[in-house]
């Protein structure tokens, strides 16, 4: 922690949303271009810093160095899953009934499996009016050391986390290791299995939901977003394009990875913010759904209110914090140069 006194002029040129002090304005400035801070960020109930990130904001707020006055405050009051704060313990209680979740998911598989629903044929008819769904598919090896990642089993789930199609999938290469203990996949699973290629049309015919790729990616009006966790190595697995504009990451979604900036795992998601374990025994790609889900119906709920530089980072910064508007810049108090700084990334929270 820095101990000497802040100077008149250090004040002045203090970040007003992440805090941090610079000794010449031209040096603030010169941060706020490149750190697109916005009223998107994680922030916390007690000084209102803004973080990257969850994971930051928790050690900001729970440690191992926090801030001191804050942790005080959160100590009483604080949530350890969505980081709010909350008027005492008896607030913090009822809040939890809500915050808390449990693993119901893998009770209702094995329920499911037992009377012989696991697999479907068809995407459910009921699904059509779905905007939103869920995909998650569980791999085998392939390949002569079995390293190759290449799916038998896919899943996907509505917003009610209803299952819209559940099947094991027949891969066009041999499997060389079905990583039974992990995956509780064996040959007999895939035997009369539904082809990769079948599947792979199914889904992405319900995904596109009747429009071409070229228009989705243009301005997509009826396909239907896609969320998921890692969904680049599922699609790939499955062969399926589909636009960037419509997924729904949170291995990759900025508030949801590490202080370092890499991706977290959907396990450790899910016990952090959600508060139960997942993947305890064997992975179920239904489980996995029902956790992205939870963690985009989260992210997406937050209320963050106001409207300073809306819209994504890129043009914003092009246009807020142009080089050629340097002595205007410096010239502009903290809080200003925050009103004019946007995100980088796409905040859910525009999805509601
Ligand atoms: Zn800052
Ligand atoms: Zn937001
Ligand atoms: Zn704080
Ligand atoms: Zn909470």
């Amino acid at each position: 922690m820095d101990s000497r006194p802040e100077s008149s002029e250090t004040q002045r040129n203090k970040c007003a949303a992440c805090f941090r002090q610079y000794n010449k304005k031209e040096h603030l400035v010169e941060h706020m271009r490149v750190s697109f801070h916005s009223l998107h960020e994680p922030k916390c109930g007690i000084c209102m810093k803004h973080c990257r990130s969850f994971d930051s904001l928790r050690e900001h707020l729970i440690g191992p160095l926090p801030k001191i006055e804050c942790a005080k405050a959160f100590n009483n009051g604080g949530c350890s899953l969505c980081l709010n704060v909350f008027d005492g313990p008896h607030a913090l209680r009822i809040h939890r009934r809500t915050c808390q979740l449990s693993n119901t998911a893998s009770s209702l598989v094995s329920r499911m499996s037992r009377l012989g629903l696991q697999n479907s044929t068809d995407i459910d008819p009921r699904a059509q009016g779905a905007r939103l769904v869920a995909l998650a598919c569980k791999m085998v090896g392939g390949g002569s050391d079995g390293s190759l990642n290449i799916c038998a089993r896919v899943c996907l789930i509505d917003e009610d986390e209803s299952i819209v199609f559940h099947s094991y999938v027949r891969p066009q290469i041999p499997v060389t290791n079905y990583r039974h203990e992990t995956t509780g996949i064996s040959p007999e699973h895939l035997k009369d299995a539904m082809p990769i290629k079948l599947a792979q049309k199914k889904i992405q015919d319900f995904l596109c939901n009747g429009e071409p790729l070229w228009k989705i990616r243009y301005r997509g009006e009826r396909a239907r977003i896609l969320v998921g966790h890692r969904l680049d190595h599922d699609l790939e697995s499955l062969g399926i394009e589909y636009p960037q504009i419509l997924l729904r990451d949170t291995a990759t979604y900025p508030p949801l990875m590490k202080t370092s900036k890499l991706s977290n795992s959907l396990k450790y998601l899910t016990q952090a913010y959600l508060g139960y374990e997942i993947l305890t025994r064997v992975q179920d790609p239904y489980e996995e759904c029902v956790a992205a889900m939870r963690l985009y119906s989260r992210m997406r709920g937050q209320s963050h209110g106001g409207d300073y530089a809306s819209g994504s980072g890129e043009a914003q910064i092009r246009n807020s914090f142009a080089p050629w508007k340097q002595r205007e810049l410096e010239r502009m108090s903290p809080e200003e140069l925050l009103q004019i700084s946007g995100s980088d990334y796409y905040c859910w929270c525009l999805d509601s």
